[in-house]
């Protein structure tokens, strides 16, 4: 927790406008916040170039986005998939280069050409890539939460030996951070108020029989199925209090959750003097996106008005955690010390794959979790090995729960 107060991330480097034409590298490239990037850049050809793009599976979707951008290099994630990678840029006549498989997007993180790295990799299997590109002096464009879930100790310390500035494109943490306008410490606040919007089931009470169309049915977002699962049990919102405890070095009873069901205010801080900044918009990842790949500079993201004569009453109430236990769980792991929210994670994406995947019912996924919890208790993690252990481990119990929780179903 000392680790937590020390760094807060506005104090890490400083943000110096960017200087002509910022090379910008994309993990996630064929994900939503991949879209999003890439929507805002093509409205700033004189600002941007696309150096790399990587992607796990999609190869069509990804040599078509390459046709369109001319990175210079395309990483597909699944090594299996290269060849035909190849094939199809070949036949498109085009020069991006081509490589596959974990090294192939450390290559793509720490590639010359790129100022700015974009990490949206879903999960932690984004933290490999997303610490290398912090460690290579890369502007970090940070949306994938599970990296500083599990490694935020590692993730921050990377940041300050790389030199560049991290910016955080979760749309709460990046309201916290326009709240703080840049501030260099957090001396004088009294407390972040993040907000979520309750997800589909926010007034639901019978959670059986959920599916997979449900779950990810957000009522005022459109995300990649597991986040969409997140903000449906709320555990979205436990990760995003763990990602700010990191990111603006807080302690856990000063980073309170309202639900706002409008998701017009996306995150307010409070000071000392009793003011509340409130960072207000439309639902669009263009926002954030925009936000930090201009920074410190404002630029257009294609984003809508908000238009006030029209928004009607805004509502807030407080998180109910007994129908919504996951928030209750990552407060748990984020007490019990960064280990814990290692397993709170790994064991979250499995329960959520499985649920997906028709596995799981969906009420199970806190008691996979729980279990978890309760029968794991690493040290803290002094490297990324250790991180991966313990993450490995938590899988490993996680899967086991799943498989007695739902027998037959795997
Ligand atoms: P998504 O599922 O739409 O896209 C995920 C991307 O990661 C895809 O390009 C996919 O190819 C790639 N990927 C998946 N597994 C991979 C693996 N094992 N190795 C390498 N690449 C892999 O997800 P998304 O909604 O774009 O979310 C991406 C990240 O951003 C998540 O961490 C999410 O929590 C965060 N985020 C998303 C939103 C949003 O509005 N979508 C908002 C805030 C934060
Ligand atoms: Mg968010």
């Amino acid at each position: 927790m000392a680790d937590r107060e020390k760094i807060p991330v506005a104090a890490l480097n400083p943000v110096p406008a960017a200087a002509g034409v910022q090379g910008v590298t994309l993990l996630g490239a064929t994900g939503s916040i991949g879209a999003s990037t890439l929507d805002v850049i093509t409205r700033h050809p004189e600002r941007f170039r696309v150096a790399a793009l990587t992607a796990q599976t999609r190869v069509t979707e990804l040599a078509a986005l390459c046709v369109t951008h001319r990175p210079a290099l395309a990483v597909i994630g699944d090594p299996a998939r290269e060849a035909t990678l190849r094939e199809l840029l070949q036949r498109a006549g085009s020069t991006t280069r081509v490589s596959s498989g974990p090294d192939g997007l450390l290559e793509a993180a720490q590639l010359a050409q790129a100022q700015t790295v974009v990490a949206a990799i879903v999960g932690a299997a984004g933290l490999l890539p997303t610490l290398a590109a912090a460690r290579a002096g890369k502007r970090l464009l940070l949306a994938n939460k599970e990296a500083i879930v599990c490694a935020g100790s590692l993730l921050l310390e990377a940041v300050r030996a790389g030199g560049a500035p991290l910016l955080p494109v979760d749309s709460e943490h990046n309201a916290v951070h326009q709240c703080l306008s840049g501030a260099a410490t957090h001396a004088g606040v009294r407390r972040l108020v993040l907000t979520a919007s309750g997800g589909p089931f926010r007034q639901r009470t019978d959670f059986t029989g959920v599916t997979p169309e449900e779950a990810c049915a957000h009522p005022n977002w459109r995300m990649g199925p597991k986040i969409s699962v997140d903000s449906a049990t709320l555990m979205n919102k436990g990760l995003e209090v763990i990602e700010a405890s990191w990111l603006f070095g807080m302690p856990r009873d000063r980073i309170d959750v309202v639900v706002h069901p409008q998701s017009v205010i996306h995150s307010m801080v409070e000071f000392g003097d009793g003011s509340v900044l409130a960072q207000m918009g439309t639902p669009d990842m263009r926002t954030p996106i925009a936000y930090c790949l201009g920074f410190p500079e404002r630029i257009d993201s294609g984003s809508a008005s908000l238009d006030f004569t029209r928004l009607g009453p805004l509502h807030f109430e407080a998180p109910d955690l007994d129908r919504f236990p996951c928030l209750g769980l990552a407060y748990r792991a984020l007490d019990a010390g960064p280990a814990a929210s290692i397993l709170l994670n790994a064991s979250n994406e499995v329960a959520v794959e499985a649920f997906l995947d028709g596995r799981l019912p969906f009420a199970a996924i806190a008691g996979v979790i729980s279990e978890v919890l309760d029968s794991e208790s690493p040290a803290a993690p002094a490297s990324v090995d250790g991180v991966l252990e313990i993450d490995a481990a938590a899988r490993r119990r996680a899967r086991q729960a799943v498989a007695r929780t739902a027998p037959g179903r795997s």
